[in-house]
């Protein structure tokens, strides 16, 4: 094992990390402030990141990126999230779906979608899933035909009809390009029944409806999406037609591993500024960091925070190079990565005493940031039956081979 990163992994962490540092961190506390959740959203972010090669890294230099890997990609994400996490979910989100959109899109659907996405400077991408009737259920794929998304995609002449509702989806109102999922079979379970299209957010069939107010991660904007006869061609399915959630599991390998470093990203801050805090606020008679309880509970804390970030960055290589990839290697991480964040968050916050929930210091934002991917990309109780039901699946023979990774 080799856990350095290569020349090249160095550059892009640094590229990131001056974005983040230059760019993202000298106006993210006033963008997060902001009371209307669509103005927390900055279009000067997005333009600096594609000015810097960001914006579409994972993509190949003819649609304007550097053909980035999983691993490099969380590399990146950590440091944007370490400035501010929904700036990183922004890139994430668009970087995820346009590595589907790779991979599973035809040579003509690359030259019209990708160019576009890559022409553009303001080009993100979304992803539409959720419904107000169906969350969990599509990640913990419903076995009945009854539950699951219903958003409904009807064959017509040349193409398909979408109609539905999806809410909470990340971009969608500052989207160039959206995937949306609906059911091509409703005759069967979700998970065999489902299809993606390609869909520019200017199709007169796509209306957006409120932008979500959030708790945390307010840089990003969630909206509803409404489809409303919304006609897609033919040459726009994504992939093949009932098979889409199957693929996403195969092909997205690194999205859980996005979500856990955008959220390492912010413990990673949270914890920097309670070490830097402990060694200059003096109480009794001495920098607190001298009393050995608060000691003690820093090098906890650290010991927590770069356990659950090594294994976030596994996952992230296994993304790249583990063949099989084992499923685990998404849920479990995320699961870990988001529960570690919060509590090295709160616990940082502690280290500040009272001022650690005055919004001017700014340690505040970080724990309402430090709870989204609590939930978010499949809730946790979700990640831990995904785990359990690949456990339970094993014979005796394949629990044996669990260790040997
Ligand atoms: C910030 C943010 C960004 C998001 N971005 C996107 C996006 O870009 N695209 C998109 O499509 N969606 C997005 N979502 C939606 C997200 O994927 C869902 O919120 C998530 O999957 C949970 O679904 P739900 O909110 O409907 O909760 P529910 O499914 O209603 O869950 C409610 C509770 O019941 C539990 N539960 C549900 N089913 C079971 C079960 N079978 N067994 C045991 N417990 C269960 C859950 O764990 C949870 O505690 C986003 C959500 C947030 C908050």
């Amino acid at each position: 094992m080799d856990y350095r990163l290569s020349a090249e992994q160095r550059e892009w962490r640094d590229r990131a990390r001056s974005y983040a540092l230059d760019v993202v961190a000298p106006v993210a506390a006033a963008l997060d402030a902001q009371v209307d959740p669509a103005a927390a959203f900055s279009w000067e972010l997005v333009e600096a990141a594609h000015e810097r090669g960001l914006r579409l890294a994972p993509l190949p230099p003819e649609y304007g990126g550097g053909g980035t890997d999983f691993l490099t990609n969380a590399v990146m994400l950590e440091e944007i999230a370490a400035a501010d996490m929904g700036v990183s979910v922004v890139l994430a989100q668009t970087w995820k779906f346009a590595q589907l959109l790779m991979e599973l899109g035809t040579a003509d659907q690359h030259a019209r979608w990708l160019r576009r996405l890559a022409d553009n400077p303001r080009g993100l991408m979304a992803a539409s899933f959720t419904e107000p009737q169906a969350g969990s259920d599509n990640v913990l794929t419903y076995a009945g035909v009854d539950g699951g998304m219903q958003m409904s995609a009807i064959r017509v002449d040349g193409g398909w009809l979408l109609n539905g509702t999806k809410h909470y989806i990340s971009n969608a109102n500052r989207s160039d390009t959206i995937l949306a999922f609906a059911r091509t079979d409703p005759t069967v379970p979700v998970k065999d029944g489902c299809s993606a299209f390609i869909v520019g957010s200017d199709n007169p069939g796509v209306r957006f409806g409120v932008v979500h107010d959030k708790l945390g991660e307010r840089l990003a904007n969630n909206s509803e999406i409404f489809y409303e006869d919304c006609f897609v061609a033919d040459g726009d399915l994504l992939g093949a037609e009932n098979t889409i959630l199957s693929d996403v599991a195969r092909l997205l390998r690194g999205s859980n591993a996005y979500a856990a470093i955008c959220t390492l990203g912010v413990a990673r801050t949270a914890l920097t500024r309670a070490i830097q805090r402990a060694k200059t606020r003096v109480q009794g008679g001495r920098p607190i960091i001298e009393h050995s309880v608060i000691a003690a509970e820093l090098g906890q804390l650290w010991a927590q925070l770069e356990s659950a970030r090594t294994y976030v960055y596994r996952a992230a290589w296994a993304s790249d190079h583990a063949d099989p990839f084992d499923p685990k290697m998404a849920a479990a991480p995320k699961l870990i990565a988001s529960e570690t964040s919060f509590e090295v968050t709160r616990r940082s916050l502690e280290i500040f005493g009272g001022s650690g929930v005055m919004r001017e210091v700014g340690m505040e934002k970080l724990l309402r940031d430090a709870t989204i991917f609590l939930h978010s990309d499949g809730t946790n109780t979700i990640m831990r039956k995904k785990i359990a039901a690949d456990l339970a699946a094993r014979s005796d023979e394949q629990l044996r081979d669990l260790w040997n990774w």
